[in-house]
């Protein structure tokens, strides 16, 4: 087990179990997580013997940055190391004020979207929520002394394949004795694996997005292999139901695929989809990456498609790419050292 993967509870029982005083494991919950990042060894205010137990018993490994490339645009992208040597990239994305961090959540992923070059390489693992944890306290590292403001799942994997051990990184990110982040500045970012969608939205307030890119289902079938098993009648049905507050809305991604789904009607398609939800559309230009087959649309059928949306009342965004001089955009994330 990772030592990062644990709650407090069960720090709290090891620390019982083990012949140490209950405090203890408030100690030990402040160095893992409100502390820089320092390896057990260091943890000075805890006697010997405990640290020894820590390092006998978990997997204690502090998160290794194995490359780190920097964007002319102010966008760092960081491959963090695992225990077994597998790598995923977690990417620092400045704006203004704010330090967006995009987190994966698994090596690799499974769910085979054919313009996304995460699903080139098939879903290698899950990660543990300790190894999310880590990409969260690489990054802070890296960041330094800003400090990150947001937090989405947003980087390689499908969050909600992996439900437990993500549910488990947000309980920590959202702790009190963890990173105290608000759950409002987290974001889980779903492919629309329906169950479980409806399961985040009851267990936690943190915002949600969909990736829809597709409002007929012959061709999300084509583009999102996962429409066959939750088509879009079923995936927007439960997102009408979800009990998101009256202040809250939906965000729907939308990838923009060159003479795929740009069209007028396809941005007619989706303000009749999305009609009375209470939603914010995310454009993304589609960002290229090798053999991929498709092309970003020119920047004016972007915006006719945004100003359609637009004069129909939809809240919507074309998202900017960021990083992509060093693959970090959405999309190109398929761990590489370059
Ligand atoms: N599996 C989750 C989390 C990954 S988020 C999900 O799909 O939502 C990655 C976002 O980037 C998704 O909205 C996805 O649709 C989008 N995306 C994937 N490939 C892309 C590409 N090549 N260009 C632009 N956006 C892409």
């Amino acid at each position: 087990m990772n030592l990062r993967s644990l709650l407090l509870d069960d720090i709290a029982a090891w620390v019982v179990a083990n012949g140490f005083e209950p405090y203890r494991s408030a100690q030990i919950a402040g160095w893992l997580y409100n502390r820089d990042l320092v390896p057990v060894a260091a943890m000075h205010t805890l006697p010997a013997p405990l640290r020894a137990g820590l390092e006998r018993d978990f997997d204690c490994l502090p998160p290794r940055i194995a490359h780190r490339s920097d964007s002319s645009d102010g966008t760092t992208k960081l491959l963090v190391g695992m225990s077994d040597d597998k790598v995923v990239e977690s990417v620092i994305i400045p704006r203004d004020e704010r330090r967006t961090l995009c987190i994966s959540s698994q090596v690799g992923c499974a769910l085979d979207c054919s313009f996304c070059a995460t699903a080139t390489l098939g879903l290698q693992r899950n990660l543990e929520a300790g190894e999310i944890v880590s990409q969260v306290l690489a990054a802070r590292a890296v960041a330094a002394p800003w400090p990150l403001t947001n937090y989405v799942f947003m980087g390689m994997g499908e969050p909600l394949a992996n439900y437990d051990r993500l549910m488990r990184a947000i309980s920590i990110m959202t702790a009190r004795w963890g990173f105290g982040i608000s759950p409002r500045r987290i974001t889980v970012s779903t492919v629309g694996l329906v169950p479980q969608l409806e399961r985040l939205a009851r267990e936690t307030s943190v915002h949600i997005a969909v990736s829809l890119v597709a409002v007929r289902d012959e061709l999300r079938d084509r583009l999102m292999p996962v429409n066959r098993r939750y088509p879009l009648d079923r995936l927007i049905g439960a997102c009408r139901d979800l009990p998101i507050p009256r202040r809250k809305r939906i965000t729907f991604e939308y990838v923009l695929l060159d003479g795929i789904n740009d069209a007028v009607a396809d941005a007619d398609g989706l303000v009749a989809l999305l009609v009375g939800l209470r939603v914010k559309v995310n454009l993304i230009p589609f960002n290229p990456f090798e053999g991929s087959g498709y092309r970003r649309p020119p920047d004016d059928k972007v915006r006719s498609f945004h100003e359609r949306l637009l004069s129909a009342g939809l809240q919507a965004n074309v998202r900017r790419s960021r990083g992509d001089d060093i693959r970090a955009a959405c999309g190109q994330l398929a761990a590489q050292a370059t």
